[in-house]
């Protein structure tokens, strides 16, 4: 089968013809659909998360059709179309898997990372981590909701209740999970790169009722804040733009460092957390919630052959929503 492949990070991807993947017991083999382009590929690609299996096929956004079943798989047959995201496998029995937090299991392997994803002709997934798509959204539009949705949905709930919502850097995640905001009732305010005009009518086009550059204060103090830029600086400007009590979440895996900022803006029980990964649980709720919410994605498709276009695409911002790859 084709895929891009990672040999070294800091370098392209590779086109290479690879063996076919073998289902092992309580596995399906993909036939990939569609595979969006997330941040966290660059942050492998690149070298800064540690240790990614090397060689590897990066892609944790993959819709597919089952095309073989391992023994014992049972939710999946032949045919039926398939979701695969970055939470691959997790061991079950660590004290974190025990309470509910198998985002946090101490020995998960991800998608894309540890294990071969989905920049590819075909993927194995393990059956108890995949999800069935809802209907209603085409292959390639669908990708997307597995990651950028996903574990935008987890930040939002991180956020509570909150009314008034901040949304830092306007891309994938945050379009879609602003749309599941206004459903919900709340009001989103888009904080985008200074001078970045095209990203902010964007924003507003999914709803958001301001849009500015993430050096302004926003016309209400905002009830938290959900950051999905990579940029560390942005916290201590959304504590700054946040209310008494509010919370700042940092949603991404990797972020350059926060600069050090008075205590004031931490003051007056402002928190700030982080999301990491995700649980089966947040998928099925998300998926169940997508197209209840009118949720729709905008996506820029690529040939698989171009994933280090599609990746240099998202790493100049120059994407519109989701990028994804189609085999
Ligand atoms: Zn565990
Ligand atoms: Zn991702």
């Amino acid at each position: 089968m084709k895929a891009m492949v990672l040999y070294a990070t800091g370098t392209p991807l590779r086109e290479a013809e690879m063996p076919e993947p073998r289902v092992a017991e309580g596995e399906v083999l993909l036939t990939v659909r569609a595979c969006a382009v997330c941040r966290t590929d660059l942050h492998v690609v690149d070298g800064e998360l540690p240790d990614p299996k090397l060689p590897l096929i990066a892609g944790h956004e993959i819709v597919g059709t089952v095309a073989a079943t391992g023994n014992g798989v049972e939710r999946f047959r032949v045919g039926d179309r398939v979701g695969v995201p970055w939470l691959g496998w997790t061991c079950g029995v660590c004290a974190f898997c025990r309470s509910g937090r198998e985002n946090l299991c101490d020995r998960a392997q991800f998608t894309g990372y540890q294990r071969d994803g989905g920049y590819a002709e075909m993927v194995v997934a393990d059956q108890r981590f995949a999800f069935s798509i809802p209907a209603v959204y085409p292959d390639a539009e669908a990708s997307p909701l597995l990651c950028a949705g996903l574990i935008g949905y987890r930040a939002l709930r991180m956020a509570g209740d909150a009314m008034r919502l901040g949304i830092y850097g306007f891309g994938a995640a945050a379009h879609i999970i602003a749309q599941v905001a206004r459903f919900e009732g709340r009001q989103v305010f888009a904080f985008v790169r200074p001078g970045d005009d095209a990203a902010a009518a964007f924003a507003r086009e999914f709803g958001a009722v301001w849009a500015g550059s993430s050096e302004e204060m926003p016309p209400e103090p905002l009830d938290a804040a959900l950051i999905f830029a990579p940029v560390g600086g942005l916290v201590p400007a959304a504590l700054r733009a946040t209310a008494k009590g509010g919370t700042v979440v940092c949603a991404g895996i990797h972020m350059t460092d926060i600069p050090t900022f008075p205590y004031r803006l931490l003051w007056e029980e402002r928190i700030v957390r982080s999301v990491a990964n995700l649980t089966r649980r947040d998928g099925e709720e998300f998926l169940a919630l997508a197209p209840k919410a009118g949720v729709k994605t905008t996506i820029e498709t690529f040939p698989l052959g171009e994933a280090n276009t599609a990746l240099a695409s998202l790493r100049g911002g120059k994407l519109r929503g989701a990028a994804v790859l189609v085999p």
